[in-house]
Protein backbone atom coordinates (compact mmCIF):
# COMPACT_ATOMS: atom_id res chain seq x y z
CA UNK A 1 0.00 0.00 0.00
CA UNK A 2 1.17 3.37 -0.71
CA UNK A 3 0.40 7.10 -0.60
CA UNK A 4 0.71 9.19 -3.43
CA UNK A 5 -0.15 13.20 -3.83
CA UNK A 6 -1.16 14.10 -7.56
CA UNK A 7 -2.24 17.08 -9.10
CA UNK A 8 -4.83 15.96 -11.83
CA UNK A 9 -8.15 16.90 -12.89
CA UNK A 10 -11.30 14.69 -13.25
CA UNK A 11 -12.10 13.77 -16.97
CA UNK A 12 -15.25 11.52 -16.24
CA UNK A 13 -17.27 10.11 -13.59
CA UNK A 14 -19.75 7.03 -12.91
CA UNK A 15 -21.83 6.80 -9.82
CA UNK A 16 -21.02 3.46 -8.05
CA UNK A 17 -23.39 1.90 -4.79
CA UNK A 18 -25.00 4.78 -3.08
CA UNK A 19 -22.79 7.30 -2.35
CA UNK A 20 -19.19 6.79 -3.94
CA UNK A 21 -18.08 7.70 -6.92
CA UNK A 22 -15.35 6.63 -9.94
CA UNK A 23 -13.46 9.11 -10.93
CA UNK A 24 -10.92 9.48 -13.95
CA UNK A 25 -7.92 11.19 -13.48
CA UNK A 26 -5.63 13.05 -15.67
CA UNK A 27 -2.40 13.53 -13.98
CA UNK A 28 0.64 15.47 -15.64
CA UNK A 29 3.53 12.91 -14.57
CA UNK A 30 1.16 9.62 -14.34
CA UNK A 31 -1.54 10.41 -17.19
CA UNK A 32 -4.64 8.41 -16.84
CA UNK A 33 -5.44 7.50 -13.18
CA UNK A 34 -8.53 6.05 -11.85
CA UNK A 35 -10.03 6.05 -8.33
CA UNK A 36 -12.89 5.42 -6.62
CA UNK A 37 -13.72 8.42 -4.47
CA UNK A 38 -16.06 6.79 -1.42
CA UNK A 39 -18.97 8.84 0.16
CA UNK A 40 -18.71 11.79 -2.51
CA UNK A 41 -22.24 12.05 -3.33
CA UNK A 42 -23.41 12.53 0.59
CA UNK A 43 -24.86 16.19 0.96
CA UNK A 44 -22.16 16.85 4.17
CA UNK A 45 -19.12 14.81 2.42
CA UNK A 46 -15.55 17.04 2.32
CA UNK A 47 -15.00 15.47 -1.10
CA UNK A 48 -18.44 16.74 -2.50
CA UNK A 49 -17.03 19.06 -5.43
CA UNK A 50 -13.73 17.05 -5.64
CA UNK A 51 -15.50 14.68 -7.67
CA UNK A 52 -16.85 16.97 -10.36
CA UNK A 53 -16.14 17.15 -13.93
CA UNK A 54 -13.46 19.78 -14.19
CA UNK A 55 -12.15 19.20 -10.62
CA UNK A 56 -8.78 20.15 -10.55
CA UNK A 57 -6.51 19.39 -7.53
CA UNK A 58 -4.27 17.85 -5.29
CA UNK A 59 -5.42 14.40 -4.60
CA UNK A 60 -3.84 12.47 -2.30
CA UNK A 61 -3.88 8.41 -3.22
CA UNK A 62 -3.92 5.48 -1.05
CA UNK A 63 -2.74 2.89 -3.89
CA UNK A 64 -2.93 -1.17 -3.43
CA UNK A 65 -3.54 -4.08 -5.45
CA UNK A 66 -3.59 -2.16 -8.42
CA UNK A 67 -6.35 0.50 -7.18
CA UNK A 68 -6.75 3.15 -6.30
CA UNK A 69 -8.69 5.51 -3.80
CA UNK A 70 -8.79 9.08 -3.00
CA UNK A 71 -8.16 9.95 0.61
CA UNK A 72 -8.13 13.65 0.64
CA UNK A 73 -8.44 16.32 -2.06
CA UNK A 74 -6.72 20.36 -2.00
CA UNK A 75 -9.51 21.90 -4.56
CA UNK A 76 -7.65 24.43 -7.06
CA UNK A 77 -10.15 25.48 -9.00
CA UNK A 78 -13.62 24.07 -9.80
CA UNK A 79 -14.10 26.00 -13.04
CA UNK A 80 -17.63 27.08 -11.73
CA UNK A 81 -19.04 29.40 -13.47
CA UNK A 82 -18.46 26.98 -17.13
CA UNK A 83 -22.05 25.64 -16.08
CA UNK A 84 -23.86 28.51 -16.74
CA UNK A 85 -23.13 28.42 -20.19
CA UNK A 86 -24.19 25.54 -21.98
CA UNK A 87 -22.09 25.60 -25.51
CA UNK A 88 -18.99 26.62 -23.21
CA UNK A 89 -19.69 23.76 -21.19
CA UNK A 90 -20.10 21.46 -23.92
CA UNK A 91 -17.03 22.83 -25.17
CA UNK A 92 -15.64 21.81 -22.10
CA UNK A 93 -16.98 18.76 -21.88
CA UNK A 94 -14.99 18.14 -25.46
CA UNK A 95 -12.22 19.02 -24.16
CA UNK A 96 -12.00 16.75 -21.67
CA UNK A 97 -13.40 13.73 -24.13
CA UNK A 98 -10.32 14.28 -26.20
CA UNK A 99 -8.16 13.99 -22.89
CA UNK A 100 -9.03 11.16 -22.22
CA UNK A 101 -9.08 9.44 -25.18
CA UNK A 102 -5.54 10.66 -25.07
CA UNK A 103 -4.28 9.65 -21.84
CA UNK A 104 -3.23 6.16 -20.84
CA UNK A 105 -1.75 4.98 -17.56
CA UNK A 106 1.79 5.47 -16.36
CA UNK A 107 2.27 8.21 -19.23
CA UNK A 108 2.76 11.14 -18.63
CA UNK A 109 1.36 14.29 -20.35
CA UNK A 110 2.51 17.14 -19.13
CA UNK A 111 1.95 19.26 -22.01
CA UNK A 112 -1.24 18.07 -22.64
CA UNK A 113 -2.14 18.91 -18.72
CA UNK A 114 -1.52 22.61 -19.10
CA UNK A 115 -2.75 22.61 -22.97
CA UNK A 116 -6.27 21.96 -21.34
CA UNK A 117 -5.91 23.63 -17.57
CA UNK A 118 -5.26 26.64 -19.72
CA UNK A 119 -7.86 26.32 -22.42
CA UNK A 120 -10.42 25.70 -19.90
CA UNK A 121 -9.26 28.37 -17.85
CA UNK A 122 -9.95 30.89 -21.16
CA UNK A 123 -13.28 28.83 -22.02
CA UNK A 124 -14.56 29.50 -18.28
CA UNK A 125 -13.04 33.04 -17.14
CA UNK A 126 -12.61 35.34 -20.56
CA UNK A 127 -14.79 36.13 -23.02
CA UNK A 128 -13.03 34.99 -26.16
CA UNK A 129 -15.12 32.83 -28.67
CA UNK A 130 -15.02 29.14 -28.28
CA UNK A 131 -14.48 28.45 -31.98
CA UNK A 132 -10.49 29.11 -32.33
CA UNK A 133 -10.34 28.58 -28.76
CA UNK A 134 -10.98 25.01 -30.16
CA UNK A 135 -9.55 25.06 -32.64
CA UNK A 136 -5.87 26.58 -30.84
CA UNK A 137 -6.76 23.17 -28.86
CA UNK A 138 -6.67 20.82 -31.51
CA UNK A 139 -3.67 22.40 -33.21
CA UNK A 140 -1.26 21.62 -29.46
CA UNK A 141 -3.19 18.88 -28.90
CA UNK A 142 -1.91 17.13 -32.36
CA UNK A 143 1.39 18.44 -31.59
CA UNK A 144 1.75 17.18 -28.49
CA UNK A 145 0.06 13.86 -29.62
CA UNK A 146 2.87 13.68 -32.26
CA UNK A 147 0.79 14.44 -35.44
CA UNK A 148 1.29 18.18 -36.01
CA UNK A 149 -0.76 19.11 -39.13
CA UNK A 150 2.34 20.34 -42.11
CA UNK A 151 1.41 23.31 -43.14
CA UNK A 152 4.47 25.04 -45.29
CA UNK A 153 5.17 21.85 -48.20
CA UNK A 154 3.02 19.51 -49.84
CA UNK A 155 2.71 16.56 -48.23
CA UNK A 156 2.63 14.31 -51.41
CA UNK A 157 5.75 15.84 -53.67
CA UNK A 158 7.47 17.75 -50.56
CA UNK A 159 7.12 21.35 -52.99
CA UNK A 160 6.88 24.44 -50.90
CA UNK A 161 2.76 25.86 -51.54
CA UNK A 162 2.96 30.11 -52.43
CA UNK A 163 1.66 32.37 -50.03
CA UNK A 164 -1.81 32.83 -51.39
CA UNK A 165 -2.29 29.18 -52.30
CA UNK A 166 -4.41 27.45 -53.43
CA UNK A 167 -4.34 25.20 -50.83
CA UNK A 168 -5.81 21.44 -49.94
CA UNK A 169 -6.37 19.78 -46.31
CA UNK A 170 -5.15 15.72 -46.91
CA UNK A 171 -6.19 14.51 -43.40
CA UNK A 172 -4.65 11.26 -44.43
CA UNK A 173 -1.27 12.63 -45.37
CA UNK A 174 -1.35 14.50 -42.35
CA UNK A 175 -1.04 18.34 -44.05
CA UNK A 176 -1.76 20.47 -46.81
CA UNK A 177 -1.25 19.55 -50.15
CA UNK A 178 -0.46 21.37 -53.71
CA UNK A 179 -2.73 21.95 -56.76
CA UNK A 180 -0.54 19.04 -58.51
CA UNK A 181 -1.10 16.90 -56.15
CA UNK A 182 -5.04 17.08 -55.70
CA UNK A 183 -6.75 13.82 -56.84
CA UNK A 184 -8.95 13.13 -54.47
CA UNK A 185 -12.35 14.27 -53.24
CA UNK A 186 -11.98 13.67 -49.75
CA UNK A 187 -9.12 16.98 -49.60
CA UNK A 188 -10.66 19.82 -48.16
CA UNK A 189 -10.16 23.31 -50.08
CA UNK A 190 -8.45 25.95 -47.65
CA UNK A 191 -8.10 29.29 -47.71
CA UNK A 192 -4.85 31.11 -47.60
CA UNK A 193 -6.02 32.61 -44.40
CA UNK A 194 -7.00 29.54 -42.49
CA UNK A 195 -3.43 27.97 -43.33
CA UNK A 196 -2.25 31.23 -42.19
CA UNK A 197 -4.15 31.13 -39.17
CA UNK A 198 -2.81 27.46 -37.86
CA UNK A 199 0.65 28.49 -38.89
CA UNK A 200 0.60 31.43 -36.35
CA UNK A 201 -1.43 29.33 -33.66
CA UNK A 202 1.24 27.10 -33.70
CA UNK A 203 3.73 29.44 -33.59
CA UNK A 204 2.64 31.83 -30.79
CA UNK A 205 2.34 28.47 -28.04
CA UNK A 206 -0.58 27.54 -26.36
CA UNK A 207 -1.11 30.12 -24.15
CA UNK A 208 -1.74 33.42 -26.74
CA UNK A 209 -2.91 31.48 -29.96
CA UNK A 210 -6.15 33.94 -30.36
CA UNK A 211 -4.08 36.65 -30.77
CA UNK A 212 -4.55 35.64 -34.25
CA UNK A 213 -7.36 36.93 -36.16
CA UNK A 214 -10.22 34.36 -34.99
CA UNK A 215 -12.68 33.83 -38.16
CA UNK A 216 -10.03 32.16 -39.92
CA UNK A 217 -9.90 28.87 -37.04
CA UNK A 218 -10.90 26.19 -39.46
CA UNK A 219 -12.58 24.39 -36.01
CA UNK A 220 -14.56 21.77 -38.00
CA UNK A 221 -11.51 21.16 -40.38
CA UNK A 222 -9.21 20.09 -37.14
CA UNK A 223 -12.01 18.39 -35.51
CA UNK A 224 -12.36 15.99 -38.40
CA UNK A 225 -8.32 15.44 -38.71
CA UNK A 226 -8.17 15.10 -35.09
CA UNK A 227 -10.77 12.38 -34.24
CA UNK A 228 -9.95 10.76 -37.57
CA UNK A 229 -5.87 10.12 -35.98
CA UNK A 230 -7.24 9.25 -32.81
CA UNK A 231 -9.49 6.81 -34.49
CA UNK A 232 -12.40 7.86 -32.45
CA UNK A 233 -15.66 10.22 -32.98
CA UNK A 234 -15.96 12.29 -29.65
CA UNK A 235 -19.75 12.40 -29.73
CA UNK A 236 -20.05 15.49 -27.20
CA UNK A 237 -18.78 17.67 -29.89
CA UNK A 238 -22.35 17.30 -32.07
CA UNK A 239 -24.11 18.79 -29.23
CA UNK A 240 -21.98 22.14 -30.48
CA UNK A 241 -23.87 24.99 -32.80
CA UNK A 242 -23.04 24.76 -36.54
CA UNK A 243 -21.48 28.05 -36.10
ZN1 LIG B 1 2.33 18.48 -54.25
Amino acid sequence: MIQTENTAIVLRFVNYRDNDRMVTLLSPSRGRIDAMIRGCRKPNSHNLNAGELFALGDYMLHEADGRASVTSVKLIETFYPLRSDYTRLTCGVYLLNLAEAAAEPEQEQRELFMLLVHTLSRLTFSDQPWKPLLAGFLLHFSACQGFRPRLNHCVHCGKAIPEEGPFWFDAAEGGVCCRDCRKEKSQIPLAPEQVRWMREALKSGSASWVDSPSAYAPFPLLRDYVEQRMGRRIKSAAMLPAD
